[in-house]
């Protein structure tokens, strides 16, 4: 999706200090004829990625109708995570996948593919992520898994699913491309929640009241922290992984390497070829936006 930033904002915690950040939303329309907005805390200003986490949406709850036209994607994977309602995903490779809560649909995009999202009018609730694949595997081929049958890691006052990567011994089946973790986290009391020290971290919450988290920024956390200790009751998004190394190019739905390689794909979608044709979605594809004026730059995870 296009970005329509406002009012974005990055706050230093010199209060706790250890070097944690606010990754604070900004709110973006996700167009169409019964706009949704989302709070989008990845990118950030300054912070670009977590681990391979290139992307966070948080939406709702509200009653709503998601419908986003076929689109293109390359270099990520796409993870969509529920907590209310359900999403109707289809794809160039012929998937055809309902996911509801607390299961995952999980897109490689890899060299190209292009998928459509719709949801019937109710209740919706849910986070769109997006994962940086690696160099070595950007041009992987395109694929799309469905897990119903999730890991649980469950401890004094949590109990967490493990959607992508690994938590604390919990290994979810997920196809990943580098060392990390996805997990929703239900905190019930005081749980003090295991963290990789290798690993960046970002947890956002999802519902309910967890200290010391509040409603809306992404809490960054570096690497070094072994655990994380959340009281209060309600539900947290915890995704990490170890810090990227690689600089990349995000616009639009592509993640690439360079301006010319993303003004490739942007031309291959206008011309329809190159990322197949969805099947059964009642409406055309989503048109690519213009390019800006000016080059797009390679950026590593923190912007300076
Ligand atoms: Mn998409």
């Amino acid at each position: 999706m296009s970005n329509l930033e406002t009012d974005p904002r990055e706050i230093r915690c010199a209060a706790d200090g250890g070097g944690e950040e606010l990754l604070e939303g900004r709110s973006v329309p996700l167009g169409g004829p019964r706009a949704m907005a989302v709070s989008r805390t990845l990118p950030g200003v300054r912070r670009r990625l977590i681990g391979a986490w290139c992307f966070a949406d948080a939406y709702g709850p509200e009653v709503t109708r998601m419908r986003v036209p076929p689109h293109p994607h390359t270099g990520l994977q796409t993870v969509s995570w529920l907590l209310a309602g359900r999403v109707l995903h289809r794809d160039s490779l012929g998937s055809l996948r309902e996911v509801r809560p607390g299961q995952l649909n999980l897109m490689t995009a890899g060299r190209g593919i292009s998928h459509s999202e719709e949801s019937p009018h109710e209740t919706l609730h849910g986070v769109q992520l997006w994962v940086a694949l690696p160099g070595t595997d950007r041009r992987t081929a395109p694929a799309f898994e469905h897990h119903a049958a999730l890991p649980e890691l469950t401890g004094d006052g949590f109990s967490a699913t493990v959607f992508m990567g690994a938590l604390g011994g919990a290994v979810s089946p997920a196809t990943v491309f580098s060392p990390l973790v996805g997990a929703q986290a239900a905190v019930d009391g005081t749980a003090e929640l295991p963290l990789d020290p290798a690993f960046e971290h970002g947890l956002l919450l999802l519902d309910g009241e967890v200290e010391p988290l509040r409603a809306g920024p992404l809490r960054y956390l570096p690497p070094g922290r072994d655990r994380i200790r959340l009281s209060g009751r309600g539900r947290v998004l915890l995704i990490g992984g170890e810090p990227f190394g690689e600089e990349i190019v995000m616009w639009w739905n592509f993640v690439g390497r360079d301006h010319d390689e993303i003004v490739a794909f942007r031309e291959e979608w206008a011309s329809g070829d190159g990322f197949g044709v969805v099947e059964g979605f009642g409406g055309p594809p989503l048109p690519a936006p213009a390019l800006p004026g000016t080059r797009l730059r390679p950026r590593g995870r923190v912007r300076e």
